[in-house]
């Protein structure tokens, strides 16, 4: 079957994990592809671009965004509200592209109620806290107290692992890109629930 819709590809797993440097490992290898820009509330760090990294808002203008239902899903996370705009992922998506989202745990949630049937779910994670935790001072974009934030939220983001299709364990980055590619080229096959039921309709028409 010739699935042209496009389709969804979430990862999610603390910051640290190498989402990031993962995707850049395989993002030539993938085909057509949207990476999914958010909107957040949180203030910009050293090296992050407007429109590049996040749309960065102020909390009213987030929150007008919520009224105006312009976000396919929003969470508030490490104090801050992160969402997803529709319109460019519907677009996307129409185009039979694969959209890419870098979301939490709540959007990953969010997304799979609303468009579960084209979505396949990647959590990425470190080896062990410990390295993630050294990851985050190494990194030293955010203060101490941050760092500690994100490793509790780190803590309670792994007890939902099982939420996902699958778990990959960035300890080696090419390994782990290897498998990912793999995940985001089968991504691309899962069947819409409206071409099942079309092909299954064509055999039920069919008189033998
Ligand atoms: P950071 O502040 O490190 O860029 O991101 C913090 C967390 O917010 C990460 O877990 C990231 O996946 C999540 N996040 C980023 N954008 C979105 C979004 O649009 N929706 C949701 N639900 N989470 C997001």
């Amino acid at each position: 079957m010739n699935n042209n819709t496009g389709a969804i590809l979430v990862l999610s797993g603390p910051s640290g994990a190498g989402k990031s440097s993962l995707l850049n490992e395989i993002i030539n290898d993938i085909g057509e592809c949207y990476f999914s820009i958010s909107t957040t509330t949180r203030q910009i760090r050293d090296g992050e671009e407007n429109g590049v990294h996040y749309y960065f808002v102020s909390e009213e203008e987030f929150k007008k965004d919520i009224e105006e239902d312009n976000f396919l899903e929003y969470a508030f996370v490490h104090g801050n509200y992160y969402g997803t705009s529709l319109k460019p992922v519907k677009k996307s998506l129409n185009e039979g592209k694969l959209v890419l989202f870098d979301i939490d745990v709540q959007g990953n949630t969010l997304v799979n109620n609303r468009l579960g049937d084209i979505t396949t779910s990647v959590f990425i994670s470190p080896p062990t806290l410990s390295e993630l935790k050294k990851r985050l001072q190494d990194r030293s974009t955010d203060a101490q107290d941050v760092v500690e934030r994100r490793l509790e939220m780190a803590k309670k983001e792994i007890q939902r692992i099982s939420e996902y299709d699958y778990l990959v364990i960035n300890d080696n980055l090419k390994e782990a890109a290897d498998v990912l590619r793999t995940i985001a080229k089968a991504s691309r096959l899962k069947v819409p629930d409206n071409e099942i039921n079309e092909f299954v309709q064509k055999w039920e028409d069919i008189d033998l």
